[in-house]
């Protein structure tokens, strides 16, 4: 939907409540193997992460402030977009066609570099990623939830903790809360805790780890507040259902043994009758993670 141009001569984006409309070009990614390439629209992907941002359209800058033809805000779920493939400007796609009729070439308004007639739709292998977690990242793309198969997958959490590597890697910190916030929940409904192998993904010791998960595990070591709010996690989940017949029963050699000293030292620390599992503070501290780390990037 192009930006309407109201009296005052300022363009202003419709909301659209029902029809996001998220641009007209379509990227495909295949992933691994597999020959039957996955569909999405490029600039809601490269909206949210700047990793498929850099695959996809090079060195298009972030999809965020204004507009430098009309200096309107620049909103992908509402708007078509453009950008200049040889400095990376964004533009709406209206302001850009006005700019080159009236300019009467097509020429960038901020690089002068020579505008292409046309786009193609972008196509990409990428042998990194997990078919299983770019399916989850695209239902939310578009639904904004995590949608997790609870009673197929029953208490396993690795899919999940997987899902939160595969954030790390793409640099969604949204993605990567959202993920963490349905695994909160999950928790909050089930009472379930994350097992031994989860538990090994997330610190980095997962024995039969495939060359993507090498990949994801490298990319984590480097990205440590992402990294430790996950293990974070899986301590205090931990923590809210140690029973002390608990260390007796289970077999720990097989838990990291980093693990094993931020569930002492978060024992220690929280003592059980004021360690009351709450799903509010968690929450609120996820969402002041978010902002930190995105503040950081
Ligand atoms: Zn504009
Ligand atoms: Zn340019």
């Amino acid at each position: 939907m192009p930006p309407i141009r109201n009296r005052a001569g300022r363009s202003r984006a419709v909301q659209w409540r029902f029809t996001p409309y998220f641009g007209s070009t379509i990227a495909s990614i295949s992933m691994g193997e597999s020959s039957c390439p996955f569909t999405v629209h490029a600039d809601l992907i490269c909206k949210s992460s700047p990793y498929f941002r850099k695959k996809l359209q090079g060195n298009r800058k972030a999809i965020e402030g204004k507009c430098s033809i009309c200096f309107d805000e620049l909103d992908a779920g509402n708007q078509q977009l453009t950008f200049c493939t040889t400095c990376g400007g964004n533009f709406h796609d209206d302001c850009a066609k006005q700019w080159f009729k009236q300019s009467r070439g097509r020429l960038c308004p901020l690089c002068r570099g020579i505008w292409p007639r046309y786009q193609a739709n972008p196509s990409i292998r990428l042998l990194s990623l997990r078919q299983t977690d770019f399916e989850l990242y695209r239902d939310w793309l578009y639904s904004g939830q995590v949608t997790y198969n609870h009673a197929a997958e029953q208490d396993d959490f690795k899919p999940m903790v997987n899902a939160y590597l595969f954030s790390l890697y793409v640099g969604d910190i949204k993605f990567g809360t959202a993920v963490l916030q349905a695994m909160i929940d999950w928790y909050e409904d089930k009472g379930s805790y994350p097992d031994q192998d989860a538990v090994a993904i997330a610190y980095g010791t997962y024995e039969d780890g495939d060359a993507i998960a090498r990949g994801y595990k490298v990319n984590a070591a480097n990205n440590l507040p992402g990294l430790h709010l996950l293990q974070r996690f899986l301590v205090d989940t931990y923590v809210a259902v140690a029973h002390a017949s608990w260390f007796e029963d289970e077999d720990w050699s097989c838990y990291p043994h980093e693990f094993l000293r931020d569930l002492v030292v978060a024992l220690y620390y929280k003592h059980p009758a004021k360690n009351k599992w709450n799903a509010n503070t968690w929450k609120a501290e996820l969402e002041d993670e978010e902002k930190d780390m995105q503040g950081r990037n």
